[in-house]
């Protein structure tokens, strides 16, 4: 299997310092914007979700908004670092890295509601809650970031990950990547078998998460000595192993070089968890593939609130289901009282955490600007970043924009390239950039 060692790209370490602390910690989340000052308004904003893009946006309006009334919506108490996950599945952080809370990202004065946004109904602009309760808002964002649908998987539960089945999902939460991780070991302690890495039919958050739990795991599998013992095999539905052209031929080509069987068109339909047997369907045909273990990435939706409503892309149009905005406003066109950001918006990239923060710094312009009558001028341009990891230790900076046009931040780091810098930056500097950005600054 072959080494890859020799293509870091050379950038020094005193460089690299350098030029990062110059650089603000780490490109994805580096974009300023010229805002408008404090606006004069009592209105009341309903953000429905306080992840990624909703917190950032509910501290970015509460200091632009003194005296407006701005409620959050969410049940859940604690905050994950999703991009801790891929560390922590493959063994290298641990689980708690990744967990703080809800309430100490939420600015001062906001009403925080917990629970969860059942039905939206822009044309009395009313959300309503599971418990029954409806709230009436002047202005909705929506932030509700994407669910996940293990039980689109016949025979998969989220319960089995990490329970001794050979079942592993980066996806499902911090527990389940460490319990991913601690499935991956139990593959290698045993010796042989065969690993299935998966990617699903719908659009998916961090499309490179599914790649970078291969490539850990690749190099685990080398250091236990016994790579050769191992058969890897990587089941795309498309063909496609990312949607950048460059992206897709370097995996596809590392792939090749480590023995990672590409079986493209296998559709991952079912599992039997007690026979360690997958089930996929391959042009309509069902084909059965035998595993010590497996990596699961369910098929991903906005969820039936959101796909339910009138807020929603229509069938029959692009992204039905995922919530309908412009993609460069962030504004719905048909309900103008309402924008979005993150996951849950209908568009072909950009379901990271990188990109949310450019399209905070956008949606904040444009809010404004809305609640001033003046034109929306700010656009975004798709940004989607993430660091592939290639390796423990290796890693490439992935960053583009509509269209797959490469939007690098760094003069200094080949988007073409492996480099330890990128690794160093993935798993010590996002982290800060990423807390910077839920507060709304940077
Ligand atoms: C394994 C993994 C690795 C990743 N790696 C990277 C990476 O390296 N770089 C990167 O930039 N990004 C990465 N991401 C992606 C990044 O975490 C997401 O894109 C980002 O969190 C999206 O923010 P969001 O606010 O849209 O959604 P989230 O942060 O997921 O927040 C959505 C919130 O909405 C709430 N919610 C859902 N439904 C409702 C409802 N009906 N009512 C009220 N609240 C609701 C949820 O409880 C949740 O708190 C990764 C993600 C994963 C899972």
């Amino acid at each position: 299997m072959s080494k890859t060692k020799d293509s870091f790209s050379k950038v020094s370490r005193r460089d690299f310092i350098k030029y990062s602390v110059a650089a603000a910690a780490a490109a994805p989340f580096a974009l300023s914007m010229n805002t408008a000052h404090a606006v004069d308004t009592t209105a009341h904003i309903i953000i429905v979700g306080a992840g990624a893009g909703g917190t950032s946006i509910a501290n970015r309006l509460s200091t632009k908004l003194p005296k407006a009334k701005i409620t959050i919506i969410d049940a859940r108490e604690e905050h994950f670092y999703q991009p801790g996950w891929t560390l922590v599945a493959s063994g290298l952080w641990n689980k708690n890295q990744t967990i703080t809370t809800t309430k100490e990202w939420l600015p001062k004065g906001i009403n925080w509601v917990q629970g969860m946004v059942a039905g939206y109904n822009p044309d009395s602009n009313q959300v309503s809650l599971a418990n029954g309760d409806t709230l009436t808002y002047d202005f909705l964002i929506v932030a509700s970031g994407l669910q996940l649908h293990y039980d689109g998987i016949a025979g998969m539960d989220a319960n089995l990950i990490g329970q001794g089945h050979g079942i592993g999902s980066v996806y499902a939460g911090a527990a389940a990547a460490e319990g991913t991780s601690k499935e991956i070991e139990q593959w290698i302690k045993k010796g042989s078998g065969r690993g299935l890495f998966n990617l699903p039919t719908t659009a998916l958050k961090c499309a490179g998460a599914p790649l970078k739990m291969t490539f850990t795991t690749l190099d685990r599998l080398e250091k236990s000595g016994q790579r050769d013992n191992f058969d890897v095999e990587f089941m795309t539905p498309t063909g496609r192993l990312f949607s950048v052209p460059f992206y897709h031929d370097f995996v596809a080509e590392r792939f090749a070089q480590q023995g990672v069987v590409k079986n493209d068109l296998w559709t991952l339909t079912g599992i039997d968890h007690g026979a360690k047997k997958a089930y996929y369907d391959v042009d309509g045909v069902e084909q059965t593939k035998e595993y010590e273990f497996i990596h699961v990435v369910p098929p991903m939706t906005a969820g039936s609130a959101i796909g339910n409503s009138p807020l929603a892309f229509q069938p029959g149009e692009n992204f039905a289901g995922w919530l309908k905005v412009d993609r460069e406003t962030l504004q719905n066109p048909d309900y103008p009282n309402v924008f979005g950001i993150g996951d849950v918006m209908g568009m072909p990239i950009n379901k990271t955490a990188a990109s949310v923060k450019l399209q905070a710094a956008v949606l904040e312009h444009n809010f404004l600007a809305h609640l001033k009558g003046e034109p929306l001028t700010a656009k975004h341009n798709g940004y989607t970043s993430c660091p592939l990891i290639t390796a423990i230790g290796k890693a490439m900076l992935v960053e583009f924009g509509w269209d797959g046009k490469f939007l690098p931040s760094f003069p200094f780091i080949d988007p073409k390239k492996e480099s330890w810098a990128v690794w160093v930056m993935k798993e010590q500097m996002l982290l800060p950039a990423y807390y910077a950005m839920l507060h709304g600054k940077a």
